[in-house]
């Protein structure tokens, strides 16, 4: 019966058709070199691709032109950490017993279409389950978003930053029992291995850890190591297995420290680096993804009196200021940097708001829109992403001027595509 159910339930919808298009842009970004090069048409397929980049503008027979003269276009943007299911505010934390799923994949549809609006093609989801249901409704067609990479729940240790109980008490602690790897929560490396066993199961992308504490958590450490460095192997291991990367929620030195002798793909906020964290991260080759935008986002709403339990006030006052100074520090140091925003802490849509703060901290404006483009697909292991040169996906986004000279152009996104379909046009 449960079997005739699912075969039931296969959607049938199909994704929205492409039509070929020329788009006739006034400038390009070049993702690869980090350069502007000049006007060029950039040519579309019915199949979601790039056929061709020609030089200057000109009309294509059997292709509709769209005039993006005195515009800049540029792959589309990768954030390499968001929650789409979730926005937190004052109440967060009373609605994780209030709402049910639906809810949340209610709200995911909206923070969906804006996202996507914003010029944010491609996602990283690190954390949430509706996320991988929410990346197949967008795939079917049923629902206007980016492309997602889903890593479905979060691992942590017990009590740790995704342990799913904390902070709940001790009635329900006993209906809900201790949660093991099929929730997310390992001890030792045994657990660690089913854990990411369960994630393939589930359908996740990508494996996401929380190696130390975290700032949102109903939980007194935000720096705490959370995760020995065999527990890290054996994750980084059995998902290698998979074709899977690890990406490492880190805020405290030691623990960023295990994680990356552990072998972890990007390390997340990495809010206490220091310069031996910074040299041993440049000798694994591991990625830093800074989600400036959480950090001053969270220390903001830490001054405003009742908006986090109390517990969790401090640590948003302390860690979300000291991001920014370490981002500076790294991307000074040579650190590989991409893109990342962990929106859901802040507004779903204002994703580009990082691209200031990278800008603010001393990293030139070319090379912030590489780190959301060319950069990103290269965390993803994805060679078809982040470049606008034939066989890619046509993935655009276009704003009036120069981003180059003005980064907060692009906070005004004129025209956005996906796999050749146009979701924004001025
Ligand atoms: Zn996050």
């Amino acid at each position: 019966m449960r079997l005739i159910l699912l075969a039931v339930g296969l959607a049938t919808t199909v994704p929205a058709l492409a039509e070929p298009m020329a788009l006739q842009c006034g400038d390009v970004f070049d993702a690869r070199s980090a350069r502007l090069v000049g006007a060029r048409t950039i040519v579309t397929t019915a199949d979601g691709r790039i056929g061709q980049v020609l030089p200057g503008n000109v009309a294509v027979p059997g292709a509709r032109a769209v005039n993006l003269a005195g515009h800049t276009c540029m792959p589309g943007w990768i954030d390499l950490h968001v929650h789409m299911a979730s926005q937190s505010g004052p109440r967060s934390y009373e609605e994780r017993f209030r709402l049910d799923d639906a809810d949340f994949a209610l709200r995911a549809v909206g923070y969906a279409e804006k996202t996507l609006l914003a010029g944010f093609t491609t996602v990283r989801d690190l954390g949430g389950e509706v996320a991988l249901k929410l990346r197949d409704a967008v795939n079917a067609g049923l629902v206007k978003g980016p492309r997602i990479y889903a890593a479905g729940k979060s691992i942590a240790t017990t009590g740790g930053h995704a342990d799913p109980t904390n902070g709940i008490n001790s009635e329900l602690s006993f209906v809900l029992g201790t949660p093991g790897p099929t929730e997310g929560v390992v001890n030792g490396p045994d657990d660690a291995r089913q854990a990411v066993r369960q994630r393939y199961k589930d359908g996740s992308d990508v494996i996401k850890i929380t190696a130390t504490g975290g700032v949102l958590s109903y939980a007194k450490s935000g720096d705490a190591p959370q995760f020995m460095v065999d527990e890290v192997r054996a994750v980084v291991e059995t998902a290698k297995d998979y074709g899977y990367t690890v990406a490492a929620h880190a805020h405290g030195r030691e623990g960023i420290r295990r994680a990356v002798e552990g072998g972890v793909t990007s390390i997340e906020h990495g809010t206490y680096m220091d310069d031996e964290i910074i040299a041993l991260m440049k000798k694994h080759g591991t990625w830093y993804v800074p989600t400036i935008t959480a950090g001053r986002f969270v220390a903001e709403k830490a001054k405003v009196p009742g908006y986090f339990p109390e517990i969790v006030r401090p640590k948003a006052e302390r860690i979300g200021a000291q991001i920014q100074d370490t981002f500076a520090k790294a991307y000074k140091a040579g650190v590989k940097i991409a893109f990342g925003t962990d929106m859901g802490v802040g507004p779903h849509g204002d994703n580009a708001l990082e691209f200031g703060y990278m800008v603010d901290g001393g990293m030139p404006a070319a090379e912030a829109l590489q780190a959301a483009t060319f950069r990103g697909a290269q965390v993803l292991g994805v060679s078809d992403l982040g470049q606008l040169e034939p066989g890619f996906r046509a993935d655009v986004v276009a704003v009036a001027g120069n981003p180059l000279a003005d980064i907060s152009l692009t906070r005004k996104v004129a025209f956005v595509m996906k796999d050749g379909v146009v979701y924004r046009e001025k």
